[in-house]
């Protein structure tokens, strides 16, 4: 059996454990990826990166390639008329990018070669075994029970960012507690003669539930959209085939009008689950993206969340293989699950309003979500829930809050974050301290000075002249907030 080293294994080579893998690259580790299925997975899935994603890659220079291959969409049209308008969002990308997921995933994987990580394709995990100084995975190519074909690894750490099935959850001995919410749910990507122009649209009836994204795909006979299609009358189980009647009967009952589908291409039935672990962090092994938490895609989260979860847990793995208090660690649990909680709450709380079915109910929600999405303090808070831009770690304060809107005397924040490590954003004019090898820069504003963490949300702030020790050693290794 052969046996290879890594500072980091990351287990899955999805958006979650890519953005992994990438980040703990381009800080200098060593780190490879092992996914178990041989290819690129060609399946479209996730449609929706958000804004506070979409700043996400923009510190890896990889928003603007993404950003030219698909479409803006200004906001999402509700049932029975209501709006939700997301071109105040406070963010440089006020609208939801409707892209395939296969165009993310294709970004973050070149992302994370480019900067040195090793993806082995086709090897599954089998097993893992943790000591007080490191972790040994062991795996096969997959399917292949052939015990001479086995490969262990040994690393410092592991990222389990293996999926809903994840195998590392099982071997942690993780549950995974939740429930079944929505059963028979339709996917497919569709082309469109007389589909809606702008944002994102759902139509319901009592009976069944439409969902259509706009992609940037246009051809003579029409446009491409993702189709997202439930029937309360017919509920099967996910293995049974979909025919395409019964995509074009649905869509055009919850539309309320012969959209004039022409083509349909990849489709899946699936269910969904509102599951979460109650701990991200097992020892020197830790759960991220959909491993950790599952829920409705309705509102569009998971892929978001898992993408936000690796660049919160990156940056922490590599400060503390530099020599950080093991300590900081915890804090990926303490500030990821809150936010897990959050999206299984909001995503759910999609689901059920869109599939509602007594009539009092019904009513209810038909009055009072259009008047309330009227009102700008709720549109600005429902906006920026599902955009990711107003969620924050810890309760008040700056710290915690995200720095990236705040204006830089020259360029902005995350341009300087493609180079990875902490940013001093001191106030407008201060004189630059000594510290070789830190990021700074200048507000342009009358803000105070702020120190950004590589994930881009605040760790400190003050004035420049009382920045903490740490931040100007040579080699800053974060002290635990
Ligand atoms: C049919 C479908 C439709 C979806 N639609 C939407 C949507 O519309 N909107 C939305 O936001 N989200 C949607 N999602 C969810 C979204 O795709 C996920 O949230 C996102 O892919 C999570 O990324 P991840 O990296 O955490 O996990 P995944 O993308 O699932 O990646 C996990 C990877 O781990 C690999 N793996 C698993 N076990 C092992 C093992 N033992 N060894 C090695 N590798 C292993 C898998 O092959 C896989 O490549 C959908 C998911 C599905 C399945």
């Amino acid at each position: 059996m052969r046996q290879y080293d890594a500072d980091v294994l990351v287990i899955g080579a999805g958006p979650t454990g890519l953005t992994a893998a990438g980040d703990l690259a381009r800080a200098g580790r060593s780190v490879t990826v092992l996914e178990r299925r041989p290819h690129e997975n060609p399946s479209s899935r996730a449609f929706a990166t958000m804004a506070r994603t979409l700043e996400v890659l923009d510190a890896r220079g990889l928003a603007d390639d993404l950003l030219a291959r698909g479409h803006r969409a200004p906001g999402i049209r509700l049932f029975a008329g209501a709006y939700l308008d997301l071109t105040q969002l406070d963010s440089a990308y006020p609208f939801v990018l409707v892209t395939p997921q296969t165009n993310v995933d294709a970004a973050l994987c070149r992302y994370a070669l480019d900067q040195g990580a090793g993806i082995r394709r086709g090897v599954e995990v089998i097993a893992l075994d943790q000591d007080d100084t490191g972790v040994t995975v062991t795996a096969r190519p997959r399917d292949d029970d052939d015990p001479a074909h086995r490969q262990t690894w040994r690393a410092s750490y592991v990222v389990g960012a293996d999926g809903a099935h994840s195998t590392v959850r099982s071997l942690v001995g993780a549950d995974f507690p939740g429930k079944t919410v929505l059963t028979s749910m339709v996917l497919a990507d569709v082309k469109l003669a007389h589909g809606p122009r702008g944002g994102l649209t759902v139509g319901t009836t009592r009976e069944v539930l439409g969902f259509l994204a706009p992609y940037e795909r246009h051809d003579a006979d029409g446009s491409w959209y993702r189709a997202m299609v439930w029937d309360r009358a017919h509920q099967v189980p996910d293995t049974e085939p979909v025919d395409d009647p019964e995509i074009v009967d649905t869509l055009a009952r919850a539309m309320h009008a012969d959209l004039g589908v022409v083509d349909i291409g990849w489709k899946s039935r699936f269910h969904c689950d509102e599951r979460q672990v109650a701990q991200y962090r097992h020892g020197r092994v830790f759960l991220a993206g959909d491993a950790a938490h599952v829920h409705s895609p309705m509102g569009g989260q998971g892929m978001n969340t898992g993408i936000q979860d690796a660049a919160n847990l990156g940056w922490k793995l590599d400060a503390v293989l530099r020599g950080a208090d093991d300590g900081l660690l915890d804090t990926y649990q303490d500030e990821r699950h809150p936010i897990g909680e959050r999206v299984l709450l909001q995503s759910g709380l999609v689901a059920r309003g869109a599939t509602l079915h007594p009539r009092p109910a019904l009513f209810l929600r038909n009055l009072l979500a259009p008047n309330l999405l009227r009102i700008p303090a709720v549109r600005d808070r429902v906006a920026g829930s599902f955009a990711g831009t107003t969620l924050r770690y810890g309760r008040r304060g700056l710290v915690g809050t995200r720095a990236t809107q705040i204006p830089l005397a020259q360029g902005r924040l995350t341009e300087l974050q493609r180079t990875p490590g902490f940013v001093l954003v001191r106030e407008r004019g201060a004189q630059p301290p000594t510290a070789p090898g830190l990021l700074q820069a200048e507000r342009a504003d009358a803000g105070p000075a702020v120190l950004v963490r590589p994930d881009g949300y605040i760790a400190w702030a003050g004035a420049t002249a009382d920045v903490p020790e740490w931040v100007t050693a040579r080699d800053p290794v974060p002290a635990v907030r």
